[in-house]
């Protein structure tokens, strides 16, 4: 159970209709076309669905993927991480520890110092400024 629990129908009332797909049913967005990829301010990546804290503009780079990467999450227990076989690829999937909502894949490629891709979608994030 999370701390943060609505039905089905509550996150479809609450979310786009791209938001929704990505959070509560897996999916992706396209890539280079989520409106973090590109971003560079300073702040705070949210959860979109419940708005916790996930991620900061100070570990996020750019790894050419076509999604808003960071090597590190703001802390290990804002997130789950969950294996994904779907799609014949074995894969690690990133989830809000406090809504449950699927956020993206973490990879092992990324850059010093984890040497982690937290690979997120755009769709499953909110942006607060610092
Ligand atoms: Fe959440």
């Amino acid at each position: 159970m999370y701390k943060v629990n609505k039905s089905d129908e509550e996150w479809r009332q609450q979310l786009t209709a791209e938001q929704y797909y990505v959070t509560r049913r897996k999916g992706t967005e396209r890539p280079f076309t989520g409106k973090y990829y590109r971003h560079k301010q300073k702040g705070k990546y949210l959860c979109v669905c419940c708005g916790a804290e996930l991620f900061s503009s100070e570990t996020k780079y750019d790894s050419g993927c076509g999604w808003p990467s960071f090597w590190s999450p703001i802390s290990k227990d804002s997130i789950e991480e969950e294996m994904d076989y779907s799609f014949g690829m074995i894969r690690v999937e990133v989830k809000c520890s406090n809504c449950g909502a699927h956020l993206g894949h973490v990879f092992d490629d990324g850059p010093e110092p984890t040497y982690l891709r937290y690979c997120i979608n755009s769709a499953a994030l909110d942006f607060k400024d610092e």
